[in-house]
């Protein structure tokens, strides 16, 4: 199974992503959901917000130690909450991708915009719809960590062992390729047992 981090942001359009790919899915609210699910989607949302609500239940640690094991996908406010370290003091990151981000680097939500991108996915390019609303931009990428799409020389798509973070939203464009790509293992378990 498969979860949603649904404290804040659009986490309904991943859960529809994931039904569409015919992988179970739960939201996760409590810490202790992390027990029970193979992977884990950090949302698009606010990630000032997102801080707030996470430190209150106390996910920090918990999400730090289910990564090790586990992969977990972050898009948008979700890249920014992987992160290594956010420009802005109030946003408290988990720092499971070797990546800097600045928040709102794309500018207000008037400058969000849909184009389409190659992607470099298990040795393939593959072409893919991208859409960016007040999207970070990545500001330093870590030796360990491969930049799987750019977009005008800047990188959007980033991947760091099992986890991928993307600083666009392939959920609102009903594009499964991430969600594919990051949790295929646990979709091919699930179905082999
Ligand atoms: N700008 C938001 C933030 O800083 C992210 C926007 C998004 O997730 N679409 O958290």
């Amino acid at each position: 199974m498969i979860g949603v981090l649904a404290l804040q942001g659009d986490y309904e359009k991943h859960i529809q992503i994931l039904d569409q790919l015919g992988m179970v899915s739960t939201e996760v609210r409590y810490p202790e959901q992390l027990d029970s699910i193979a992977g884990l989607i950090i949302p698009g949302g606010e990630s000032t917000t997102m801080t707030d609500l996470m430190e209150r239940v106390g996910f920090h640690k918990p999400i730090r130690e289910f990564s090790e094991k586990n992969p977990i996908l972050g898009t948008c406010a979700g890249l920014i909450m992987m992160a290594r370290s956010v420009e802005d003091s109030r946003v408290s990151s988990l720092g499971i991708i070797d990546v800097d981000v600045d928040r709102n680097a794309y500018g207000r939500q008037v400058h969000s915009f849909t184009d389409s991108l190659p992607v470099s996915l298990d040795e393939q390019s593959k072409s893919t719809k991208a859409t960016f609303i007040r999207a970070p931009k990545i500001s330093r990428v870590g030796p360990t960590v491969e930049v799987i799409s750019s977009y005008d020389g800047e990188p959007v798509a980033v991947k760091q062992g099992h986890h991928l973070g993307l600083a666009f939203h392939p959920e609102l464009d009903d594009v499964t390729i991430f969600h594919e790509f990051t949790f295929k293992k646990q979709f091919e378990t699930i179905h082999a047992a």
